[in-house]
């Protein structure tokens, strides 16, 4: 057994660091507060590859896996995590399903442009009214001829509705099963198709640097080889995105629990009460010392998760771990890390306060630590 990262990947790591600290940090506060999308980050991020961290050279990836993301999930989130959910959701909601899923076809019309960053796509499951309880997915998709018409909306789709959004995968009942059931297929929606409708962003939280949109779909036709893989498979494909895509949030909250450690440090050192700066008193550094234990006990968590899922061994009980615990600690770290600063935690121009904004969707996107319970219960059994 051994932790210890590959020098290919420490050199990863580093770079995107330096990436989140040089480029990132100096812009983002100022988007996060006018609620504008981060382009010119998104093209630099796209320059260094990140887009194609796991996907194959054959159409244009790093030749990565899945846990080389997340590292660098882990390093932007350190420093922003609306940059970091953009990339996430880029990669394991938007191009993931097709890299996945997609016929030869698929993917050569769409990979190359969302690898390399140019483009974006959004993963629509979620619905006003259907959101942990997926499987009663309320969208159809009716064919009609060569066309599928779909019909329907989703709710909170991330990346759906920037300038540079190309598609959307959306899940829709397409039938139903001999035994009643409804039966759930996943289809491509290039923007701009008639009758797909993007509602303006919504006023978040959190996350206010990143784009999420309620979408609509009003008889909306794409042609029938749009379908994403067999017909019927939409609920099996849909766990698989959301099971990987748990590794990647946990990552995701894994940087933003060590944010909160290196923005506490930093402040403990300089901020001085009672004659002495307040990092000599043993409830800070306790504080401190339990912060970094979440943090790194979190990260191992998804290390592991990540090392059996690119092991080819069951990891759907693991992944859930590492996402319910790590949302965990990080709503903690950024509530103590806030304590830490005190008044100036409050003030939105400290990154504490936008590490507690943007901590508590950990808890709720990619399944509600209630569902990551569920996951867990059943798998042992239960
Ligand atoms: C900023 C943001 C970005 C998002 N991005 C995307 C995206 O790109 N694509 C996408 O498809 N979705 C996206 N989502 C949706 C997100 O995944 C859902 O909000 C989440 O899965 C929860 O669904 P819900 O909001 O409908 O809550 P509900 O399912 O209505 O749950 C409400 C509460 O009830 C609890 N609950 C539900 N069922 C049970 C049960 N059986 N037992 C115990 N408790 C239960 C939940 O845990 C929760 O606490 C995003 C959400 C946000 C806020």
């Amino acid at each position: 057994m051994d932790f210890r990262l590959t020098e290919e990947q420490e050199a990863l790591r580093e770079s995107v660091r330096d990436f989140a600290r040089e480029v990132v940090a100096p812009v983002i506060a100022e988007h996060y507060e006018k609620h504008t999308f981060p382009y010119e980050v998104v093209r630099q991020m796209g320059k260094m590859g990140l887009f194609g961290l796991p996907f194959s050279e054959e159409y244009g990836g790093m030749g990565g896996n899945y846990f080389t993301l997340c590292l660098a999930l882990e390093e932007l989130a350190r420093v922003d995590s609306s940059v970091a959910i953009t990339l996430e959701a880029a990669i394991s909601l938007g191009a993931m399903p097709i890299y996945r899923f997609g016929t030869e076809e698929q993917k050569a019309q769409w990979l190359p442009k969302l690898i390399s960053g140019e483009a974006l796509a959004g993963f629509g499951l979620t619905e006003p009214g259907v959101g942990s309880d997926a499987g009663g997915t309320q969208t159809r998709a009716v064919l009609d001829g060569d066309e599928w018409v779909i019909n329907g909306s989703k709710a909170f789709i991330t990346n759906s509705g920037t300038d540079i959004t190309t598609l959307v995968t959306v899940t829709a009942v397409t039938g139903t099963r001999p035994d009643g059931s409804k039966e759930l297929s996943t289809i491509i929606v290039p923007s701009g198709t008639p009758g797909f409708t993007v509602a303006p962003g919504y006023s978040k939280v959190g996350w206010n640097a990143s784009d999420t949109h309620e979408l609509t779909f009003d008889d909306c036709r794409v042609p029938a080889g749009n379908l994403l893989g067999e017909r019927g498979r939409g609920f099996a494909q849909f766990l698989r995105i959301l099971d990987e895509g748990r590794i990647a949030i946990a990552a995701l909250a894994v940087g933003l629990a060590q944010g909160c450690v290196d923005e506490s440090l930093k402040y403990a050192r300089d901020r001085h009460a009672f004659g002495q700066p307040i990092g000599n008193y043993q409830a800070i550094q306790f504080k401190i010392a339990d912060m970094e234990m979440r943090a790194h006990t979190a990260r191992l968590a998804y290390y592991d998760a990540a090392a059996r899922m690119l092991a080819g061994e069951p990891f759907k009980r693991q992944a859930a771990i590492a996402k319910l615990h790590a949302s965990t600690i990080a709503v903690d770290n950024a509530r103590e890390a806030t304590q830490i600063h005190g008044g100036y935690g409050f003030m939105n121009e400290y990154p504490v306060a936008r590490f507690w904004r943007d901590s508590k969707i950990l808890e709720i996107g990619e399944g509600t630590s209630e569902v990551q319970r569920m996951v867990i219960a059943r798998d042992l059994g239960l």
